[in-house]
């Protein structure tokens, strides 16, 4: 499975938002983009106005960087968000919201995404009681996903619990957090995509 490795705080300054990638860093003063907010580069200064062809651009990377995914594996949702009745926008953002990793994150039981993603890929989750180990697998409604029973496992969800204790959980799940399950209710909703993103930019580039 390819993923990006390098310096994580480095696409927020590229895309100029905060793109959430580091758990509870992002939430305070030590937020690189708090600190440095230029795109990275050593003639980043210098850089001229964005195209019309950069702005679509722009939007797409965000998508794609917030979600953790390749070019490839991003183009394989975005056919099939076309495929799909509705905005292809929408349903595109639905698609992504729906993977496993999202879901493990935004129940709380993880750190960050790359966090969940790494918990998810070594099979500390379980859905519908059978472990499941592909962060791409897509949650539906009724599905309830729990950490594997091992000491470890349940020591360090219920930490990232308490860390994200602040943060809210969408409407489309419910956590609990005595037997540290969550439920998927329903599909998650357009209105449901916490990132600020424009995705009609993104149809309109992706469908040249
Ligand atoms: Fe982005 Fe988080 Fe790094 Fe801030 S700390 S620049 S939000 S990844």
């Amino acid at each position: 499975m390819a993923r990006y490795t390098a310096n994580k705080c480095r696409l927020c300054r590229r895309e100029g938002m905060k793109l959430f990638l580091k758990g509870q860093r992002c939430f305070i003063d030590k937020c690189s983009l708090s600190r440095r907010d230029y795109p990275p580069g050593v003639h980043a200064h210098r850089r001229s106005k964005m195209t019309d062809y950069g702005l679509h651009l722009r939007e797409k990377q965000k998508l794609k960087r917030i979600y953790g995914i390749l070019e490839r594996q991003f183009r394989l949702y975005f056919k099939e968000a076309e495929r799909q009745k509705g905005n292809t926008g929408a349903n595109l953002l639905v698609l992504l919201e729906r993977r496993l990793d999202n879901a493990v994150l935004a129940s709380g039981f993880a750190f960050s995404r790359n966090h969940a993603r790494q918990l998810v890929n070594h099979g500390h989750f379980q859905v519908n009681g059978r472990r499941v180990d592909i962060v791409s697998y897509r949650v539906r409604p009724g599905d309830v996903i729990t950490p594997c029973t091992k000491d470890k496992t349940v020591k360090m969800v219920k930490d990232a619990q308490e860390l994200n204790k602040s943060q809210s959980v969408p409407d489309w799940l419910e956590v609990s957090g005595d037997s540290l399950s969550s439920k998927v209710l329903t599909l998650p909703r357009r209105e449901h995509v916490p990132h600020p993103i424009q995705e009609q930019l993104v149809v309109e580039i992706c469908s040249k």
